[in-house]
């Protein structure tokens, strides 16, 4: 049997790559310092029998006894709300916590997948986004924290392939969204929809020209583990490249939400990137991935589960 190590595993795409790698048959042993993670993800985890929580925070050494055949890097807040409250704990997850990961790859010969982002793109010059671009980073600006961690995260992870060749792989990850998001993270998913349901304003940041393209929880998923037994070591970008306008997204959410809600616009927050979209050429080619879910259904499944709650 083989086991994984998902650091940040209590979180929205941590808990459901969990989900995915029991299901498949693996020992999964999920660990979260629970900052921005919620043990709520993963109680019903629980009683498996080859699932595991360990509280720790990755930023402080691992110690882990069993043997790792895969280690998945996740641990990191991602909403732009989070990491502007907590940019050191953000920076620190994203280079030491990264360093102790890679430190336990090396020791047990274990696949590393780092969880990177499109944000190490910035605000992109270039749309849509292929990997061979270097990206458009504020270093100073409000999300500096997040992207420099991540593009240091990245970097280290090339070192570690080149100079002590663990078989590193870096997802590329873009908007994703799905049940187990937090309400009340700030990101546009959860926002539009929670102001729909009560029918309060939606708040568009800006004019609401800005584009965002967003990938259903599980294609990214699918997409995640593809990469993890792949022989790439490059990065590669994760997402959904239909693109759509912020406004329009927000009329969208209406729509399917029944809402009487009403736009409101707000200011745009500062280095807010204005347009982004993955090229996933090199994942359709080399994973054999693409995106299934439409809009609508991944929509309509991320409705339905905040109404239930
Ligand atoms: N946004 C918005 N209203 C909100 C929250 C976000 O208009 O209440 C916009 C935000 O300015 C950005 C886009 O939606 O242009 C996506 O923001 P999110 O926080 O989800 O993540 P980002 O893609 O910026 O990391």
């Amino acid at each position: 049997m083989k086991t994984a190590l998902v650091t940040g595993g209590a979180g929205f795409i941590g808990s459901h790559l969990c989900d995915y790698l029991t299901d498949k048959g693996l020992k999964v042993i999920c660990m979260d310092n629970l900052i921005t993670g919620n043990k709520g993800n993963i109680n019903h985890l629980m009683k498996n029998k080859h699932f595991e929580f360990v509280k720790h925070d990755v930023t402080e050494f691992i110690d882990v006894r069993e043997k790792l055949d895969y280690i998945l890097h996740f641990a990191s807040p991602a909403s732009p709300i989070d990491y502007q409250k907590i940019p050191i704990p953000t920076l620190k997850v994203g280079s030491l916590g990264t360093h102790n990961a890679l430190g336990l790859a090396l020791k047990k010969k274990a696949v590393f997948l780092l969880a990177s982002t499109s944000e190490i793109y910035g605000d992109p010059l270039v749309n849509p986004q292929p990997e061979s671009y270097w990206g458009n980073v504020n270093p100073v600006g409000v999300r500096g924290c997040y992207d420099e961690a991540k593009r240091f995260a990245e970097a280290i992870t090339m070192a570690y392939h080149r100079i002590h060749k663990v078989n590193t792989k870096i997802a590329r990850i873009f908007n994703t969204y799905g049940p187990r998001m937090r309400a009340n993270d700030g990101r546009v998913v959860p926002t539009f929809i929670n102001q729909a349901l009560k029918n309060e304003p939606l708040t568009v940041f800006g004019d609401g020209r800005q584009t965002r393209s967003f990938c259903y929880v599980s294609d990214l998923v699918e997409g995640i583990y593809k990469l993890l037994v792949s022989g790439i070591n490059e990065p590669v970008n994760l997402g959904n490249p239909d693109e759509m306008r912020v406004i329009d997204f927000a009329e969208k959410i209406i729509k399917l939400t029944d809402s009487k809600s009403k736009i409101v616009f707000k200011e745009l927050p500062v280095d807010d990137p204005r347009v982004r979209r993955p090229d996933i050429t090199k994942a359709i080619k080399e994973l054999n991935w693409k995106p299934k879910a439409s809009l609508e259904t991944g929509l309509r499944k991320t409705i339905g589960w905040f109404k239930q709650k």
